[in-house]
């Protein structure tokens, strides 16, 4: 079973983005380990990392829940979810489709 860490650092070096409107990306920023390598692999049977099954009753993924709900923000247009960077920067526009048509989800 991997750790945390060890989650983080084999998801980053699977998937370097940087895009805004990644969940995957918004988790690995938010140190959520297990919930971006599950994101990324979980889905499918593909992928070079053995995932641990996601309890959705978990701490871990009520928390990752939670943080969905602060920081993402909701393209009406697309319905693209876009994250802020904790309490630092607000997404404007919808990185998806460009719409500034952005609502919080709480
Ligand atoms: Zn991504
Ligand atoms: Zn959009």
């Amino acid at each position: 079973m991997m750790t945390n860490d060890e989650y983080l650092a084999a998801v980053e070096e699977a998937h370097p983005c940087n895009d805004y409107h990644c969940e995957i990306r918004a988790a690995l920023n938010a140190g959520y380990g297990h919930v971006a390598a599950w994101l990324l692999y979980g889905a499918t049977d593909e992928g070079t990392i053995r995932v641990e099954p996601m309890d959705f009753d978990s701490d871990e993924w009520q928390d990752w829940l939670d943080h969905v709900r602060t920081y993402g923000r909701r393209c009406r247009d697309c319905g693209a979810i876009n994250y802020a960077d904790d309490d630092v920067w607000e997404p404007q526009t919808c990185g998806d489709c460009g719409s500034d048509q952005l609502v919080r989800l709480d």
